[in-house]
């Protein structure tokens, strides 16, 4: 059961406030943190540590310091690096991220080596056609994922941040993961159930995630509500990406669609109790007790 994840590596800095500042408002951070992120990187993460997925990860990082860190954090959960590029003439990614006292965020991302991934080598196109499922999500250049789509078995689009998708890309989704903001700025539907119908007809499957209030599935037809696990939540940073992760790695262990769901759903729910987005993703073992 294999994975790849195609997609962004950054290393976020987190700032803790009582309160996101609104436009022309200076507010105080009680304490910044450094530590490493990046959708396609806790997505990784996710998939190996929570998922137990053999991993592979597709990525572009600057030949700099918070690219050292970024590949440790990758290789310590387990995910393979082969096919991480190294770039000397590009920074690695980066993200500021504001997080308030009630877990919610505001990020802004600088690109750096994640747009310089405008193709895929030999390598990177293999790592992609061996995997049973490639996940991929929107930081980095869209004509790549386009590609990765074409050549993947099974693929799994988590389509954050927020982009148009090229018609071209639809027919390759197997399976759509968005959370409810993506769900209506992709359909331009301001009604949650009148987005979930229209995606679902432009695609093989699709999950909308609720944050705490779980996600929707629709596969074949038939769509189930997955309810989330009502905890407290300090930082909800990753806890989608984290979800995307466990959902892949379960769909490539052969479970359908709503049990790999149960399994990213409580995966998210455990990430949001802790700081930090890759650092707060949860065990195999820990989501699997929660589970039962
Ligand atoms: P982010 O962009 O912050 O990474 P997202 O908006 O893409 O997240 P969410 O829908 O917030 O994704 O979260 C993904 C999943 O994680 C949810 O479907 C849910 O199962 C779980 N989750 C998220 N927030 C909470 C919460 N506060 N309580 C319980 N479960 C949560």
């Amino acid at each position: 059961m294999s994975v790849t994840v195609v997609g962004s590596a950054n290393l976020d800095t987190t700032l803790r406030v009582v309160r996101i500042p609104g436009p022309g408002e200076t507010v105080m951070a009680s304490s910044i943190a450094r530590s490493p992120g990046g959708k396609g990187a806790n997505q990784a993460v996710g998939a190996a540590r929570s998922g137990g997925a053999d991993v592979r990860f597709v990525a572009a990082l600057g030949r700099d310091a918070d690219g050292d860190a970024l590949l440790a954090s990758l290789t310590g959960a387990g995910v393979g690096t082969d096919a991480v590029r190294r770039l000397a003439d590009a920074p690695s990614g980066s993200a500021l991220i504001t997080v308030g006292d009630d877990g919610e965020n505001s990020i802004v991302v600088v690109a750096g080596a994640n747009a310089a991934l405008t193709d895929l080598d030999e390598n990177e196109l293999a790592a992609v056609a061996a995997a049973d499922v490639v996940l991929a999500c929107l930081e980095i250049p869209m004509v790549t994922v386009v590609r990765a789509a074409r050549e993947a078995a099974r693929f799994v689009l988590n389509a954050a941040p927020s982009t148009p998708l090229p018609e071209d890309l639809w027919p390759h989704v197997d399976v759509l993961v968005v959370n409810e903001h993506e769900a209506r700025d992709l359909t331009g539907a301001a009604d949650l159930a009148d987005a979930v119908d229209r995606l679902a007809g432009r695609v093989r499957a699709l999950v909308v995630t609720l944050g705490a209030r779980g996600a929707v599935v629709v596969s074949d037809g038939v769509r189930t509500s997955v309810p989330s696990t009502p905890v407290t939540a300090v930082d909800t940073t990753g806890a989608g990406d984290c979800f995307c992760g466990v959902l892949a790695a379960r769909l490539a262990a052969g479970d359908d669609l709503v049990t790999a769901t149960r399994w990213g759903s409580a995966a998210g729910a455990l990430a949001v109790q802790r700081p930090g987005a890759a650092d707060a993703t949860p065990t195999h073992a820990e989501v699997a007790a929660a589970l039962t």
